[in-house]
């Protein structure tokens, strides 16, 4: 099923988002979570796609699997890192072959070491150029990365916004925005978007808080911020586990509530392959999701 039909629906879309592990241990793991993850009744999941092109097989694969084992819908993140075009036709041919239907389109970000992004001659040089040439070149469902705190290289929110435009201009089904734990940052950025003419579902893209260090690195990567609340109150017990995972939990159920109350289309969870906080998040938005006539069924 390709993502325009998901969204047809005005029960919510609950999307997971994987990683394709890099180690034997790690792919044990994630074989083992599967299973129990799709038992939560997502509409479908997503897997990432490394720097440069470093998963290629390992996306195809876990994607494959879900979609052919498991019979799951899933989206297979691609980018524009070190590419060229041609090269990103015989992958593209590559997921149609295996039978997915949706891609989630990005550029990328630069490879470790470097800061800015440089396209490889004859790649692309922005997303919205990858999306031109899925839409032309496939019927792919395809999804766009959005930013509620904008992204971390654009000059500033307009421009940022111009960015998105052009993609959903050029053919994106939908945008999933990213990881954020203020709600207010999401609907300030769904207002400009609207008054900017951009009409595609904007899915809010939650990550449950895994430990104290991890979330830092990853919001400093990714330009968003921890509301000084959330920070103090995770610093205050950050040794201590299990009072985190409890904080993590919390938070990120009381943020997916409200924004299900205020109709959000679906939830995005990048759920980092595990499946014990996203199970409890789950449980603990069953009655919001309910309300809502529960979650958009998948394939
Ligand atoms: P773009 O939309 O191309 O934007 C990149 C920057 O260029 C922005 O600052 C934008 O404002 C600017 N820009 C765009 N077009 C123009 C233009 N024409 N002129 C001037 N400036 C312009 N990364 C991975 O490596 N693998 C993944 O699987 C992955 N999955 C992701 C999933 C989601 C939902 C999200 C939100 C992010 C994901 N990322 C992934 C991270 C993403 O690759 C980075 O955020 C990357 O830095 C930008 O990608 P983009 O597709 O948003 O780029």
């Amino acid at each position: 099923m390709k993502l325009p039909e998901f969204f047809r629906t005005s029960r919510p879309v609950v999307s997971f988002e994987l990683f394709p592990p890099r180690t034997p241990k790690g792919l044990a793991d994630l074989d083992e979570r599967l299973p129990r993850l799709l038992e939560l009744g997502p509409s479908f999941l997503t897997v990432t796609y490394g720097a440069l092109g470093s998963t290629r097989e390992r996306t195809l694969e876990i994607a494959s699997r879900i979609r052919n084992h498991y019979g799951k819908d899933v989206a297979h993140h691609l980018t524009c890192v070190g590419a060229t075009q041609s090269e990103i036709a015989r992958i593209v041919a590559e997921i149609r072959d295996a039978g997915i239907d949706n891609v989630v389109a990005l550029r990328g970000d630069p490879p470790q070491g470097e800061t800015e992004f440089r396209p490889v001659p004859g790649g692309f040089r922005y997303a919205n150029e990858l999306v031109g040439h899925l839409r032309q070149h496939t019927d792919f469902g395809i999804a766009v990365a959005g930013y509620p705190e904008v992204h971390v290289e654009a000059r500033d929110a307009t421009v940022d916004l111009e960015n998105l435009k052009r993609k959903t201009d050029a053919g994106a089904d939908v945008v999933v925005t990213q990881l954020f734990y203020d709600n207010g940052d999401y609907r300030r950025f769904v207002e400009r978007c609207r008054a900017a003419g951009i009409t595609q579902p904007i899915v809010p893209g939650l990550m449950p808080i895994l430990n104290v260090d991890q979330i830092k690195r990853i919001t400093s990567m990714c330009g968003s911020k921890i509301p000084a609340s959330l920070a103090a109150a995770l610093e205050a017990v950050r040794d201590q586990p299990g009072k985190v995972h409890e904080l993590a939990v919390q938070h990120t159920a009381a943020q997916a509530r409200e924004l299900l109350q205020e109709g959000v289309p679906g939830i995005h969870f990048y759920v980092l392959n595990q499946s014990t906080q996203i199970a409890e998040i789950m449980e603990r938005i069953r009655p919001a999701l309910e309300a809502r006539g529960g979650v958009a069924p998948g394939g």
